[in-house]
């Protein structure tokens, strides 16, 4: 690869990955810079726990350059594996231990580990530092879970959906987490189907859908690049409602003010939203 590649934090290239008559993942191509968090969007069954599998070292691929760290996952080494921070949803952490003799237990598998006491602190947990792992709440779970993702102290950090099942509180109190993370410096993968997740967090983002990026950037140059239509709605005389999508608008406007001869009836203009660009590029337009 290229040294351009190795001061990338994660770099693929054609990654493909079929399960049987499946292709999971068709052609794929990232590359995350260090210190961003960068979001994979996409629906469910686009790909995206795949790419992480792949990522993370826990699954194979077909086809296609992966370079994680500077190492390809699938030789990595238990000193790599230490830079890479996983977050588990499989309630891997015992349930009769506390949470502070959790966060102490996983330390120990790490060379340089973090202070378990911080990290606690660092995940909001604190508080609940003598409650059993089996008391803990939903939210509070999988804020363990981060704190055993982050205790050795990782480079990258690899999220897959972090907060699918979360109530809006606890998905915010969790945005902030990750913006603590990323804050101190840690670069973060976060895979998300909640397009209000990927724009609040993400610095950059590449939507997927059927395996393949369908699209890539900042959040606000998406919406610039591929929501420049605009829509023009008006009622006619005889009360029907019309539309037109443009990218001329004001000049649709200046005709319609001709034929009206002054006010357009029921006048709207409007530009698409992250959405509609979202819903419009996974092809779930329909489902609005
Ligand atoms: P996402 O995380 O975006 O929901 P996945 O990577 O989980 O997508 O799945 C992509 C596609 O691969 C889906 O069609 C899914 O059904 C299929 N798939 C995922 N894991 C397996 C597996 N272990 N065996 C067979 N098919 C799988």
């Amino acid at each position: 690869m290229t040294t351009q590649a190795h001061q990338l934090a994660v770099h693929v290239r054609g990654l493909r990955k079929r399960y049987g008559d499946v292709t999971a993942v068709d052609g794929i191509d990232l590359g995350i810079r260090q210190g961003e968090v960068f979001g994979l969007l996409g629906p469910n069954g686009a790909g995206k726990s795949t790419t992480v599998e792949i990522l993370q070292g826990n699954r194979g691929r077909d086809d296609g350059e992966v370079s994680v760290l500077g190492s390809d996952p699938a030789t990595g080494t238990r000193a790599w594996r230490s830079r890479v921070g996983i977050v588990w949803q499989d309630e891997s952490a015992p349930a009769e231990l506390t949470v502070r003799e959790t966060v102490r237990h996983f330390a120990r598998y790490y060379p340089k580990p973090r202070d378990p006491e911080e990290v606690m602190g660092l995940v909001g947990l604190e508080e609940k530092a003598a409650s059993r792992v089996k008391a803990l709440s939903g939210g509070q779970r999988r804020r363990l879970d981060v704190a055993l993702g982050v205790i050795g102290g990782p480079e990258l950090l690899l999220l897959d959906e972090p907060t699918t099942g979360f109530d809006p509180s606890a998905r915010r109190q969790f945005w902030e987490l990750i913006r603590k993370l990323a804050d101190e410096g840690t670069t973060i993968l976060l895979t998300t189907h909640y397009l209000e997740e990927a724009e609040a967090l993400a610095h950059r983002l590449a939507v997927i859908a059927k395996g393949r990026v369908v699209a890539e950037g900042e959040p606000s140059a998406l919406r610039e690049r591929f929501g420049t239509e605009a829509t023009v709605e008006w009622t006619e005389p005889d009360g029907t409602p019309r539309e037109e999508r443009t990218d001329t608008p004001t000049r649709t406007v200046a005709e319609l003010m001709h034929r009206f001869d002054g006010e357009i009836p029921g006048l709207r203009v409007s530009r698409p939203t992250l959405e509609d660009v979202y819903l419009r590029l996974t092809g779930q337009e329909d489902a609005r």
